[in-house]
């Protein structure tokens, strides 16, 4: 596994803040990784149609290197069995589903896509070569902690990035995810990263926890690493779904917006 970690570089990262500990992401991704891939196998549990973007097939992954509090889909498949899939067996699936639908965009979700990059490429490159647009929706950990991803992404036309960002800040960050409160900025350096090799992309930020200025730190944060990002921002607000509500309220956290389940 390729390693390009770089300590932070500016304030803002989470460097004053030695009472707060947490996971590593970066090296919980190893981890997962051990569990949920085989070679350039991955596993998943379901594949479906799904209605975001005009219509997507897509496929849910296991594993992810974060744990969010508010995560309604990891937690949603503890205790599922997976299965392994060859990423041209998962392209047979998700092409399957896109031709019975007439859809022309794929997806992966359910858990972190970059967690088995070898995987993820061979998959991306199947969509490409079909002409299909494929959507990496990501936390973002890897791809900044390993500026190497962003360059092999590059590789790919028919690709577009999501970048979730969890938090406003690397004290919401760890509050909200358990994780190391420096790991926040590899959220960031993901969509410098991006923008350095011209892959297209754009960031979707969790809104609810945080005043504005957290929020206002943000958005500057953004700019400053990839200037032009903060004009194209997703807002994305959590799912209330009752096992969310349980978490949060046992953490004393509660959201200021949410989205109640469909
Ligand atoms: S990054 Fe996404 S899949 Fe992973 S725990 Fe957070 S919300 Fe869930």
């Amino acid at each position: 596994m390729p390693e390009d970690r770089r300590p932070d570089r500016r304030g803002g990262g989470g460097e004053g803040l030695p009472g707060l500990k947490g996971y590593d992401p970066v090296e919980l991704a190893d981890r997962v990784e051990a569990r949920v891939c085989r070679d350039s196998e991955r596993m998943y549990y379901r594949f479906r149609a799904a209605r975001f973007y005009g219509g997507i097939a897509t496929g849910d992954v296991m594993g992810c290197n974060l744990r969010c509090i508010f995560c309604w889909s990891m937690h949603g498949w503890a205790g599922r069995t997976g299965r392994m899939y060859t990423a041209w067996e998962a392209w047979e699936k998700l092409r399957g589903i896109a031709r019975s639908r007439g859809y022309r965009r794929v997806r992966l979700s359910g858990g972190e896509p970059t967690i088995g990059f070898r995987h993820l490429e061979e998959l991306i490159g199947y969509a490409d070569s079909e002409g299909y647009l494929f959507i990496l929706e990501t936390n973002g950990i890897l791809i900044g902690a390993r500026r190497e991803y962003a360059r092999r992404l590059s590789a790919y036309n028919n690709l577009h990035v999501r970048v979730s960002i969890k938090a406003c800040s690397p004290e919401w960050f760890h509050r909200l995810t358990g994780a190391r409160p420096e790991a926040w900025r590899y959220q960031i350096e993901a969509l410098k990263n991006l923008a350095d090799y011209g892959v297209s992309h754009h960031a979707a930020i969790i809104l609810g926890f945080g005043d504005k200025q957290c929020y206002r730190s943000l958005v500057e944060a953004l700019e400053e690493a990839d200037p032009g990002v903060t004009a194209h921002l997703e807002p994305e607000v959590i799912v209330m779904y009752p096992s969310v509500e349980r978490r949060l309220r046992a953490a004393g956290l509660w959201p200021t917006t949410y989205a109640r389940p469909p």
